[in-house]
C-alpha cells in the first residue's frame, strides 16, 4: 500500500542559511498575500477570480521590474505559496456551500492574509531535493544540517516536496515523501472503548486511564503569569517584545508536550487492540462553553481522532466511531439503563435498575465499546 506521509525534524542552520530562509519565508508571505487580495479584488469587481498559475504568470512579470528582489529565492516559494492561496480560497467555497445544504456546522472563516507578527511561517519547495545521513540539500539553500542524524528517509522514498518552517527561534524542514507501507497483520484481538476526557486525557474500558501530561499543567500556570505580565508591558517597548518571545517558546513548549502525550496514547491504542471505539465529539460546539474551552482544547480531541485514524490503517485495526448524541455517560454498561441526567461533577453513580456501582469515565468506555459491537 502506497501512503503519503511526513518527516519533521529540526534544522542547524548558521547565520547565512538563517538570512536565506528568512528571505524564502519573506517571499512566500508576500506570494500569499498577492494572491489573497488579487482574488478578493477580481471577485469583488465581478472579473474571473484569477488561479494560481494566472497569479505565478502575473508574479513573474512583475519580478522583472519592481520585485526584482525575488530572484534572490526559489520560484517555487512564492509558486507554491499560490497553490496554497488556491486550496484556501476553494475550501472556504466548498465549506460554505456545504453549509447551506446543512452539512457542515461550524464555524467558517475567509483565508487571512499572513502577518509577520503572528510569525514568520514556512515555505515549501520542490525539485532536486536530496538526503543525506546528517543533512539536506535544497533547491537555492545548498546543503542544511540536520539537528538529528538519521532520521529522514535516504532510501526506497519518492520525495515530493520539503517545507521549510520556523517556530519560536527554531527551524525545521518537513519531508512529504510517498512510501511503501507494509500492512502489519495485527497480532492483537481484543476490542477497547475509549472515552476521550477532560480531566484525564482517555479513559479506556479495561480500566487504563491516560492522564495529561503532568508538566503541562505547570506550564499552563507559568503561561498565564507571563501573559499577564506581557500585557503590562507598554507596546514597542523592549521589555515587551522581550516577553512576546519568551510566550513564543512556551507556547511551542505546550504543544510538544501535548503532541508527545498524545501519540504515546494513540499509538498504544492502535498497537494493542484490534477495535477500537471512540464517541464523535463535537468539539465546535463543545468549545462554545468557555468553563471546559481551555481543557477541551488541550485534550485536542481532533487531533486524537486524526491520530487514531492514520495508526489504525498502519496497524490493521478497526476503528469505529459512535454517534455525538449517543448517551455514553448516562447508560449503564451492564444492564443499559438510561439515567435521565447526571451531572458533569459526579464522578461516581450507581445504577438504579442492576445497582452496579460505575467510575463515570470507565462506564462511558464501556457503553461506547458495546454500541460500537451492535455496529460490528
Ligand atoms: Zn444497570
Amino acid at each position: 500500500m502506497k501512503i503519503t506521509r511526513g518527516y519533521k525534524t529540526e534544522l542547524d542552520v548558521n547565520n547565512k542559511q538563517r538570512t536565506v530562509c528568512l528571505k524564502h519565508a519573506g517571499t512566500a508571505r508576500y506570494a500569499y498575500n498577492f494572491g489573497l487580495s488579487r482574488k478578493i479584488a477580481a471577485y469583488k469587481a465581478g472579473q474571473k477570480v484569477p488561479s494560481a498559475i494566472d497569479l505565478h504568470r502575473e508574479l513573474n512579470r512583475l519580478k522583472q521590474t519592481e520585485l526584482s528582489w525575488m530572484y534572490e529565492v526559489s520560484k517555487c516559494a512564492p509558486q507554491e505559496a499560490l497553490r496554497d492561496v488556491d486550496r484556501a480560497y476553494d475550501h472556504f467555497f466548498r465549506k460554505v456551500k456545504l453549509k447551506k445544504q446543512g452539512k457542515f456546522k461550524g464555524k467558517l472563516g475567509f483565508p487571512t492574509f499572513k502577518k509577520k507578527s503572528k510569525g514568520i511561517g514556512s515555505f515549501r519547495l520542490t525539485g532536486v531535493i536530496k538526503v543525506f545521513s546528517d543533512a539536506i540539500q535544497l533547491p537555492r539553500l545548498g546543503k542544511l544540517r540536520l539537528k538529528e542524524h538519521d532520521y529522514l528517509p535516504t532510501s526506497d522514498v519518492h520525495i515530493l516536496a520539503a517545507t521549510v518552517s520556523e517556530q519560536a527561534g527554531r527551524w525545521f524542514v518537513s519531508l512529504q515523501v510517498e512510501e511503501e507501507q507494509a500492512e502489519q497483520a495485527t497480532t492483537a484481538t481484543t476490542a477497547i472503548g475509549i472515552d476521550l476526557g477532560v480531566t484525564t486525557l482517555a479513559t479506556c474500558s479495561d480500566g487504563v486511564e491516560f492522564p495529561n501530561p503532568r508538566s503541562l499543567k505547570q506550564k499552563l500556570k507559568k503561561l498565564k503569569r507571563l501573559q499577564r505580565a506581557h500585557s503590562r508591558k507598554h507596546k514597542r517597548s523592549k521589555n515587551r517584545e522581550k516577553s512576546r518571545k519568551k510566550l513564543t517558546i512556551l507556547h511551542a513548549r505546550i504543544a510538544n508536550s501535548r503532541k508527545d502525550a498524545l501519540h504515546k496514547f494513540t499509538t498504544h491504542v492502535c498497537k494493542n487492540h484490534a477495535h477500537v471505539a471512540i464517541e464523535d465529539l463535537h468539539v465546535a460546539g463543545m468549545l462554545k462553553n468557555h468553563h471546559l474551552a481551555q481543557a477541551i482544547s488541550d485534550a485536542s480531541m481532533g487531533e486524537i481522532r486524526r491520530q487514531l485514524m492514520y495508526k489504525a490503517e498502519k496497524f490493521g485495526t478497526r476503528v469505529v466511531v459512535i454517534d455525538r448524541f449517543y448517551p455514553s455517560s448516562k447508560t449503564c454498561s451492564v444492564c443499559g439503563y438510561v439515567l435521565d441526567t447526571l451531572d458533569l461533577k459526579m464522578r461516581v453513580w450507581q445504577c438504579p435498575n442492576c445497582h452496579t456501582l460505575h467510575q463515570r469515565d470507565v462506564n462511558a468506555a464501556r457503553t461506547i465499546l458495546a454500541a460500537s459491537s451492535v455496529e460490528r
